[in-house]
């Protein structure tokens, strides 16, 4: 069980989470990012691994972008 960095008493339980990034040109929303999220104040986090992930999403949506992009997590290049 992991405890909030937060607020220090809520636990971790696994969740989603809608990502909004803001790259050069675009506004991109990833939804349903897999992350943990604290039962007490809501702080939410992402693994290193979902982080690298998201990561390659925007660099691959920044080579075509336009001006919004809403991408499901798992369904994305
Ligand atoms: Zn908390």
């Amino acid at each position: 069980m992991m405890n909030c960095l937060v607020c220090k008493s809520g636990d971790m339980k696994p969740a989603t989470e809608s990502y909004f990034a803001n790259l050069n040109n675009c506004y991109v929303i990833i939804e349903n990012v897999p992350c943990y999220k604290c039962d007490q104040c809501g702080e939410t986090v992402f693994s290193a691994s979902v982080m690298e992930r998201i990561d390659d999403i925007l660099e691959h949506l920044e080579k075509v972008a336009s001006k919004i992009f809403i991408v499901n997590y798992s369904s994305a290049a």
